[in-house]
């Protein structure tokens, strides 16, 4: 079981086969058994996740089941989820139990889907480590001495220890695609606008956007049809029709062009991952595609940018955390003022903290146009590399991450070497575009590699085909971690 699709799953409920009770006290159990050595998960709720398995069951018996139905779903503590703890990986939200549920867990809700748990991540969706989280450093599960990635590091962990049957995860800068790469899953950042945002904790929200983590593309598909789709209570949701995501999977590939921008292969990749993003370029060719070689001039400047615009606008909406009407408060306290410094000061973590400090610094007046506005222009420009590039491109393809995960530890004390980690994925979301990571190999010490593969706005049917086809040619997604 631990080992069906989504699809599988789905029809094993319906023929009767297992009920989602069983299933989710097989997750549950595993869960019991694994997550105090991965540290994925911040909160379960066996309870409330056995209830909403009971009622699948009932669905299931009376024939009105959709395709996640009784489906074992974890989501990332970014989602509020009504009477769940949801903390956002902070101690500022340790005892917020949100009183409502985001529009991604409705969604899932009402397609029958089960609660499995709420995943661990860096605090506020700040790191590309999960080791800025206020429960504790998530593990990969290859190699427990290893990062899972981040900032979506818990979800990313729990698919590839088989901890859940798939899970969400958001994305700002690269935290959906950086941790599926170093734990081997696959990932998709969908079109900025495309899944709502109404009750996801903001971080920055011209950048944040929640897509759908799982152990293939085909799995990716049957998430996106749930967690798709407008809504009015998000002011940047997109009003578009609802999209069938699997309905391009079975298309063959012949005549796909794939662009690879010449500056992701140019210095500061692995060795090992650009053997391995090779060996798949070389296998998309046999599935019928040409490369194209294109050229985003202005990526190189996508780092400096978000690290101005991430932060400016984190600044904003971490505002609201002020020890007043939910969240944490500081125990002793003088005046008003004290009360917020103090709570803030206790409640946020050191990497929050200076992010707040570099965003109020850049919006500040004499610096706002030196910095934030000459961002936001280069931000542009960043955007329109791309529309240049898909005059001659389908997809876009290249490495999700500069190098596989590393030690637990090893860039703790050097936030720009952190900051690095998501050179090859932030400039996706600068231009708004999707994107998505999927397992391609192995490198150094035997760690999953992730290709990631960059699509032209709305294109996720297509991306997630091409991303399927790949993986009915190879097995780098079904391989598992052993020994756990
Ligand atoms: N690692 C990046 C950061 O620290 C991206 C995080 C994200 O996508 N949420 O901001």
């Amino acid at each position: 079981m631990l080992e069906s699709s989504l699809q599988q799953l789905g029809a094993a409920l319906r023929a009767k086969k297992i009920s989602s009770v069983e299933l989710t006290q097989l997750y549950l159990d595993r869960m019991a058994r694994l997550n105090p050595r991965l540290n994925a998960y911040i909160t379960l709720n066996p309870e409330i996740s056995l209830a909403q398995a009971k009622a699948a069951d009932a669905r299931l018996a009376a024939g009105t089941a959709e395709p996640l139905t009784g489906i074992p779903v974890a989501q990332k503590d970014i989602f509020c989820a009504k009477d769940w703890l949801t903390t956002c990986g902070s101690k500022m939200l340790h005892n917020f139990v949100s009183p409502y549920d985001a529009h991604i867990i409705s969604q899932f809700n009402n397609a029958g889907a089960v609660n499995l748990g709420k995943t661990n991540m860096d605090e506020f969706a700040m790191g590309s480590s999960n080791e800025t989280s206020h429960y504790g450093p998530v593990k990969n599960p290859w190699d427990t001495q290893r990062v899972p990635g981040g900032s979506s590091g818990g979800t990313a962990s729990a698919v590839a220890a088989r901890l859940c049957a798939a899970a969400t995860g958001t994305d700002t800068g690269g935290s959906i695609r950086q941790p599926a790469a170093l734990c081997g899953i696959s990932g998709l950042k969908p079109t900025y606008g495309v899944c709502s945002r109404y009750g996801m904790i903001a971080f920055a929200s011209s950048l944040d956007q929640a897509g759908p983590m799982g152990r293939s593309a085909e799995d990716l598909a049957l998430m996106m049809n749930v967690m798709a789709g407008f809504d009015e209570r998000d002011s940047t949701s997109l009003q578009r029709d609802n999209e069938d995501y699997t309905r391009d999977l079975n298309k063959p590939l012949t005549g796909l062009r794939i662009g690879l921008p010449k500056e992701f292969f140019a210095e500061g990749m692995g060795s090992d991952v650009a053997k391995a993003i090779e060996a798949a370029i070389a296998e998309y060719k046999k599935l019928g595609a040409t490369i194209v070689d294109i050229s985003l001039p202005n990526s190189k400047l996508s780092v400096p940018v978000y690290y101005v615009l991430a932060p400016a606008e984190a600044s904003s909406n971490l505002s609201r955390f002020d020890g007043v009407r939910y969240g944490y408060r500081a125990p002793e306290y003088g005046d008003l003022a004290d009360m917020y410094e103090k709570s803030r000061a206790q409640g946020f973590g050191a990497e929050v903290k200076r992010r707040i400090m570099i965003g109020t610094y850049v919006l500040s007046h004499g610096y706002y146009d030196a910095y934030y506005i000459k961002a936001q222009k280069i931000r542009r420009l960043i955007a329109q590399d791309f529309v240049e590039a898909y005059k001659h491109c389908d997809v876009i393809m290249g490495p999700t991450s500069p190098s596989t995960a590393f030690k637990l530890g090893e860039k703790g004390d050097d936030p720009v070497q952190m900051y690095l980690s998501d050179i090859y994925t932030i400039a996706v979301n600068l231009a708004g575009l999707p994107g998505m990571s999927i397992p391609c190999g192995f490198g150094d010490n035997n760690m999953p590699v992730g290709l990631q593969i960059i699509g032209n706005y709305f294109d996720e049917a297509r991306m997630l085909n091409v991303a399927h086809q790949y993986q009915l040619a190879t097995d780098w997604h079904s391989r598992a971690p052993q020994g756990l």
